[in-house]
């Protein structure tokens, strides 16, 4: 049966590393397909639009995404094509909480369509162009990935950390 994790909060370290990618292999292993499900479970529960690894502590490129009631499995994923056109919505994180342990929410800029390859949970090469809320997501979860939070991009979130990614 699928395990519940434990979402890490802001601001713990592993949230600002940049992560590993992963040996194709690896996904033959009893242990990583027990993540990826542990993964999926944990976002239902949590009601979360997706989750990246690092927010359970491991710094591996893998990302799981709800989408259209389907979860998808997106290993290595890189975006190979941003639209000029952005787009302003709210956006929360499961890993960025006040001292109430509740999620915030703020307006960013993301891309408004992105063309992404990944790997997916069987090691297949994957493409997949997303638009609107899918490609919010995407480029969301794949800045965990990179060490980056959503908090990063806006212009005035209190206490603004420093992100030395770039
Ligand atoms: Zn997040």
């Amino acid at each position: 049966m699928p395990k519940q994790l434990t979402v890490i909060t802001y601001p713990h370290p592993i949230l600002r590393k940049k992560s590993d990618i992963i040996d194709k292999r690896d996904l033959l292993d009893k242990s990583m397909k027990e993540l990826l499900l542990d993964m999926e479970e944990t976002m239902k529960k949590k009601d979360g639009a997706g989750l990246a690894a690092p927010q359970i502590g491991k710094n591996i490129r893998l990302i799981v995404i709800s989408h259209e009631k389907k979860t998808l499995f997106l290993i290595n994923p890189t975006i190979t094509k941003k639209s000029w056109a952005r787009k302003i919505e709210e956006e929360g994180c499961l890993s960025v909480v006040n001292d109430k342990g509740e999620i915030v929410y703020a307006p960013v800029s993301r891309h408004k369509r992105v063309n992404c390859v990944y790997l997916d949970e069987k090691g297949n090469k994957k493409t997949l162009a997303a638009s609107d809320l899918l490609a919010r997501v995407i480029q969301h979860e794949i800045d965990h990935l990179d060490g980056i939070l959503f908090i990063d991009r806006l212009n005035d979130f209190p206490n603004k950390p420093n992100s030395s990614k770039k």
